[in-house]
């Protein structure tokens, strides 16, 4: 059998088994998890993940594995569906469901390949609390060495997929700091008392929501948060550059309509122009995308004189510096009124669209473009797609209203002076310093250079400048100096975000997903070929 081992247990390694098993025959895949339970994650552990933090994605958008997650939902039990507060209205396609339950039904998934894989005539082996702590290079593929019960496991691969997802900076809970807001239900420890907040997106939201539970409920759908005895002095800062709420996710066709100007011929065009394309190229499709859907929009922003480097600025401009509460009261107001209509917000829907589109010609770019890119148009992605659900608006509004939270703007060069002991941690900007009982940065996952790769035979092998990103390959291939290794994979995020700056999402697990099974099944071919060869 052609032996694969893929270290991490997430969606990407899902995606990635469920297309291996759809190739011929004859398979055998290790999966190595670190943690006990396997399949389903590191956003969407149960134990580790409040129920009250939604999905920030419907469940029609999470590609099927082995069934829909819908589907999946819909034959639970009625006593588990009601322990989580899902009735039978919210049983379509539109809703978004608890994470955990999303974890659940991944680790469902994970079961059921299992199933699959002997069905199909390959082998599906799953060890669970089995870190892998190095992989090496050798005579003829890969050995992968685990950690379990305290010895040492090695298993040979002539194919190695790195899918060790999110990887996230140490805390310092004695002192109130938190590097990162996750396992949320950390945050759980934290008192009713001045809490700052870094980040004001997607995970700085689910840090303000994990700790209001902690000290109080969210009543009536959301929109009341009735605070706990001991909540008097609770005081949340959300802190980002912008000071701004994302917005509520808006009702769009799914899946995607067909782009009106940045049609697959065009992408194909500028792929194959002999010159190459750039930062403005891709702006240049933009523009054009945005005015043929919405002339309104464009219109209003003065997109047709709007510059690459303005443009941002320009998308902002509506929301900066007004009262974020009553923002996000209107846009909630405008999504449900949406949402009934079924109609979308035309330039909303062509950045969503276009955000997918032009993903795959980032890797083709340079490095100083893909910089360029991620300055200039990729804030207005993000802010687009990681639109949070309608429910989070919803109890983020009701947690305003009792006084215990705030969002503020703070410099773009602002200092975190994590604390010392003697001082708690500081906000140094140059009007003065933010002082906070409590700390989570919330700023989300970030790229980090070749020497944070946990295997240090591989890192040593590898040659690579330990400074720089992994030099890993647009399909995830990940070569020594000689650049002739094959069989090695790596689409762990922080080591792939410098050419992917969108790859956070079950969606792009799928994506990845593909490419990877695709990679394998190459080695696969390649080693049949070799061994015919010497048998001939
Ligand atoms: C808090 C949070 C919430 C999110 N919510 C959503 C959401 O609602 N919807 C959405 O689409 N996306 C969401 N995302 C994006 C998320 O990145 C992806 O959906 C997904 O988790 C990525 O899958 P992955 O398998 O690459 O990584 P992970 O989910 O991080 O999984 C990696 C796995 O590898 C294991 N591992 C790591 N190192 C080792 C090792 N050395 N040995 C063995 N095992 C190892 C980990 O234990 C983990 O199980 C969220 C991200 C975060 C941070």
């Amino acid at each position: 059998m052609f032996e694969v081992v893929i270290v991490g247990s997430g969606p990407t390694s899902l995606y990635t088994i469920a297309a291996l098993l759809d190739r011929p025959a004859g398979l055998s895949i290790t999966v190595l998890e670190r943690e006990e339970m396997s399949g389903t994650g590191m956003p969407f552990r149960p134990e580790e993940t409040d129920s009250v933090l939604l999905a920030n994605i419907a469940s029609i958008e999470v590609p099927p594995i082995c069934e829909s997650l819908l589907d999946w939902i819909t034959g639970l039990p009625d006593a588990v569906l009601s322990h989580l507060g899902i009735s039978e209205d919210d049983l379509h396609e539109r809703h978004f469901f608890p994470r955990i339950l999303l974890g659940a039904y991944l680790r469902s998934q994970l079961g059921r390949l299992a199933d699959l894989a002997e069905e199909r005539g390959h082998r599906l082996h799953i060890y669970n609390s089995a870190p892998v702590v190095d992989v090496a290079r050798v005579a003829g593929g890969y050995t992968v060495t685990a950690l379990k019960e305290g010895e040492l496991l090695s298993f040979s691969a002539r194919s190695v997929v790195l899918a060790t997802g999110h990887v996230w900076p140490e805390d310092d809970p004695e002192h109130g700091y938190y590097g990162s807001p996750w396992p949320s239900v950390k945050l759980h420890a934290i008192p009713a008392t001045d809490i700052g907040i870094l980040g004001s997106s997607l995970s700085g939201i689910d840090a303000a929501l994990s700790i209001a539970c902690a000290h109080g409920r969210f009543e009536e759908g959301g929109s009341r948060y009735v605070p706990g005895p001991e909540a008097e002095g609770l005081h949340i800062t959300l802190m980002s550059r912008k000071g701004l709420l994302p917005e509520a996710d808006f009702w769009c066709d799914l899946p995607y309509l067909p782009l009106e100007y940045a049609t697959p011929e065009r992408i194909e065009a500028l792929q194959q122009r002999p010159e190459g394309y750039d930062t403005e190229d891709l702006f240049d499709l933009l523009r054009e995308e945005i005015t043929a859907n919405d002339p309104e929009y464009a219109a209003a922003i003065d997109l047709p004189s709007l510059t690459l480097e303005h443009f941002a600025d320009a998308y902002f401009a509506p929301r900066m510096g007004k009262d974020q509460f009553a923002l996000a009261a209107a846009n909630l107001e405008e999504v449900e009124r949406n949402v009934n209509k079924r109609t979308t917000v035309p330039w909303r829907y062509a950045i969503l669209r276009m955000h997918e589109t032009l993903a795959p010609l980032l890797p083709g770019m340079s490095g100083h473009e893909r910089q360029r890119f991620k300055t200039y148009l990729a804030p207005v992605f993000i802010d687009n797609y990681a639109a949070v659900p309608p429910q989070t608006i919803r109890r983020l509004l009701a947690l305003a209203r009792t006084g215990s939270l705030s969002v503020v703007s703070v410099e773009d060069d602002c200092e975190v002076l994590p604390p010392t002991g003697k001082e708690p941690t500081r906000l140094r900007e140059e009007g003065g310093e933010r002082r906070f009982d409590y700390f989570v940065d919330s700023r989300g996952q970030s790229t980090l250079p070749a020497s944070a790769l946990p295997f240090p035979t591989l890192l040593e092998q590898l040659q690579a400048d330990p400074e720089a990103p992994l030099p890993v390959s647009p399909s995830f291939g990940l070569s020594g100096p000689d650049d002739t290794w094959r069989g090695l994979y790596c689409a762990g995020l922080p080591f792939v975000m410098h050419l992917f700056p969108f790859a956070q999402g079950i969606t792009v697990s799928h994506e990845f997903g593909e490419v990877l099974a695709k990679g394998v099944d190459s080695d696969r071919r390649a080693h049949d070929e070799l061994t015919d060869q010497a048998v001939a």
